[in-house]
């Protein structure tokens, strides 16, 4: 149906993941193995919130330790791909809805790192990142419709054969999480939420996913803020119409984490 590069939007979780060999990070492997190629890969990471949009344009983004608490294998553990300044100075004239610029200090955070470890093991595509502007505030937020319209002007890049990845998670509750154990029962709430916005992508209702609070008081739990929240409205975006959505993974991680993870566009 579409020549264009499929979209994923990965629940990445807790960055033990990292060093795991469970249901999730084998999904990660297989899709990574099933997927064509991809010339270069995008990521819209829940951990790069900026003032104002940037994309990564070094040429080789160095790999950020932005956790803290965890075992000395994760600190020691690198993903040395090269960047794509090419491709990540292509978004900065090709989105319209906001002034996007070109980044050298950041490079690849764990919402990327962590799980194109698993995806791309031999980290040799080319890897940009691009912020999630986030100079609002409580006050003054800018609306999830507002992301949703930037994320429409980035789809050129799929037809360049690069791959988008939003990395998130759909329910993320850190004060509601049990640090203990990952496989936790998983709250009745998240659950919930998680079902009701698989509903939503299932049917293709973006005006729902974008107005989610209006999904009853469960969103408040699921999405207590919006930065892993908003990677999945940056993937839904580029979902042109009638394009298929398979669900890739799906699952909980610490009681309040959905792993949930899919793909739009169809594999040629
Ligand atoms: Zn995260």
């Amino acid at each position: 149906m579409t020549k264009k590069t499929p979209v994923l939007f990965i629940g990445h979780g807790s960055p033990m993941n990292i060093i795991l060999d469970n249901s999730f990070t084998r999904s990660l492997g297989a899709l990574g193995k099933h997927l064509p190629k991809p010339k270069a890969i995008m990521v819209i990471s829940a951990h790069w919130l900026t003032k104002g949009t940037f994309v990564g344009c070094m040429e080789k983004p160095k790999t950020i330790y932005d956790f803290y608490g965890f075992p000395e294998k994760l600190y020691e553990t690198t993903y040395p791909c090269p960047g794509a300044s090419e491709e990540a100075s292509f978004v900065t004239g090709a989105v319209k809805k906001a002034t996007v610029k070109c980044d050298h200090g950041w490079g690849l955070d764990h919402g990327a790192w962590a799980i194109l470890k698993h995806l791309y093991p031999p980290a040799d595509i080319p890897v940009f990142q691009l912020s999630l502007d986030y100079s609002f505030n409580e006050w003054d937020p800018k609306p999830l419709q507002y992301h949703y319209d930037l994320a429409a002007g980035l789809s050129e890049l799929r037809s360049r054969g690069v791959l988008i990845i939003g990395s998130g998670n759909i329910v993320h509750n850190l004060g509601m999480f049990d640090y203990m154990n990952i496989a936790a029962k998983s709250f009745d709430w998240a659950v919930e939420f998680d079902e009701l916005v698989k509903s939503n992508l299932i049917r293709g209702n973006h005006q729902d996913l974008i107005h989610y609070t209006n999904m009853g008081k469960t969103a408040v739990l699921a999405v207590p803020t919006l930065d892993h929240y908003l990677p999945m409205i940056y993937a839904i975006a580029l979902q042109e119409k009638n394009e298929p959505l398979l669900f890739t993974y799906e699952g909980f991680q610490y009681g309040s984490i959905s792993m949930r993870c899919f793909q739009i566009g169809s594999v040629p």
